[in-house]
């Protein structure tokens, strides 16, 4: 009797036999293959991490918009996690997808960096503060 578990399981996963399809940055040009530890839907590039917009629910590739996705934040998750926040710079389309394992920590660390590295204010009402302000006892 035949095995029925390895393969055969129907109406399971129609039309998604080029899920795991290899693809070439549309940001940096390198070439990216499709498998990596740590996700199932490789979507953005281990070395810029710029993404592109291809599912309109994770892993679908239904989307018609298909325009690059910047990476614009990192978000911290219960346990420390990180994940990337994305948006489409076509239709504004905020995306959260999991790190893959050979995403380059630098480039990484590059986006968790960067309100710190422009902050919106001047850093020396830090200074300000020690004195009084926030750390004061009343
Ligand atoms: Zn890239
Ligand atoms: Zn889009």
């Amino acid at each position: 009797m035949p095995a029925r578990d390895s393969r055969g399981r129907p109406g399971l996963n129609p039309g998604r036999r080029n899920e795991n399809a290899d693809f070439t940055c549309i940001r940096c040009k390198r070439s990216i293959t499709a498998n990596a530890f740590g996700t199932r839907h490789r979507n953005h590039c281990p070395y810029c991490l710029w993404s592109r917009h291809l599912d309109d629910e994770p892993g679908d590739r239904q989307s018609l918009c298909r325009n690059p996705m910047e990476p614009i934040a990192i978000e911290v998750r219960d346990g420390g996690e990180w994940a990337i926040i994305h948006r489409c710079t076509g239709c504004d389309k905020i995306g959260v997808n999991r790190l893959a394992g050979d995403d380059h920590e630098l480039a990484l660390l590059a986006i968790a960096l960067r309100p710190l590295a422009r902050p919106a204010f001047p850093l020396d009402i830090l200074d300000g503060a020690r004195g009084g302000g926030w750390g004061a006892v009343p």
